[in-house]
């Protein structure tokens, strides 16, 4: 009787993927990228959301994401939103579609080298430090200004910068959040007033995560990246 619960209990689990999924697709414009953040979750989760139609996850870390590639469908596409030590990039380079949370001209470099190594063009978002919290990662907006003017940021030619990623602060201050991604917004719209090179031409604004993609979408976002709201919360 009681495996036979459990069982019962899984069964309910697993469906609620495929509809907290579906309730969320059905909530977003449709000019909205949704990331599936499947950090820290097994396979079979990822699966579910794939059999629901679901191809681009989110993971945090090299290898994680590098595993479940090896073990999930070749058409999924994996964006790495974490921060990635520069002697991690070696094993990503093969396969990520793109790297969200560049914030530095080290990591850059790296990507590029690896990137150069696989044949390949690496599309990129450079993280924008918009939160009050220290702790997050990212480049202040008068960084990216000079690094993006540099030779050596010109000089890398499988590296493409498609657009700038952000996180707000954790809070429940909406005005705050709201504040937060008008200012990476109002830094994205400046920047893309410069002149396209050949590796940069930005695209994509990434803001919006489950508590905060409905403000995001509100102020430009084109990129949600949404974990808990469709898997369930995390167990670290
Ligand atoms: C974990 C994570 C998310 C998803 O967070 P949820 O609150 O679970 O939606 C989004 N972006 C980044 C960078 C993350 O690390």
């Amino acid at each position: 009787m009681s495996f036979r619960k459990i069982d019962d209990e899984k069964d309910i689990q697993m469906s609620s993927i495929s509809d907290n999924l579906q309730k969320i697709k059905d909530s977003l414009p449709e000019n909205i990228t949704l990331v599936a953040v499947s950090k820290t979750k097994p396979v079979k989760d990822l699966l579910e959301a794939y059999n629901a139609g679901q191809r681009i996850f989110g993971e945090n870390k090299v290898q994680e994401m590098t595993k479940k590639w090896e073990q999930l469908p070749k058409d999924i596409q994996w964006h790495m939103i974490g921060h990635v030590q520069t002697n991690k990039v070696k094993y990503m380079a093969p396969f990520v579609s793109l790297v969200q949370g560049v914030e530095s001209l080290k990591l850059l470099k790296e990507i590029n080298k690896q990137a150069a190594k696989n044949d390949r063009i690496i599309p990129c978002l450079l993280q924008i430090h918009i939160a009050k919290e220290e702790t997050k990662f990212g480049f202040d907006t008068e960084e990216v200004t000079t690094i993006l003017e540099t030779d050596t940021f010109k000089s890398l030619q499988n590296i493409k910068v498609v657009g700038l990623m952000g996180m707000a602060t954790f809070t429940q201050d909406k005005n705050q959040i709201e504040k937060e991604f008008q200012q990476i917004k109002t830094f994205f719209d400046t920047l893309k007033l410069k002149q396209e090179t050949q590796n940069l031409k930005l695209e994509i604004l990434s803001i919006g995560m489950s508590g905060d993609y409905k403000i995001a979408i509100k102020n430009g976002s084109t990129m949600v990246r949404v974990g808990s709201a469709i898997f369930g919360e995390r167990n670290y």
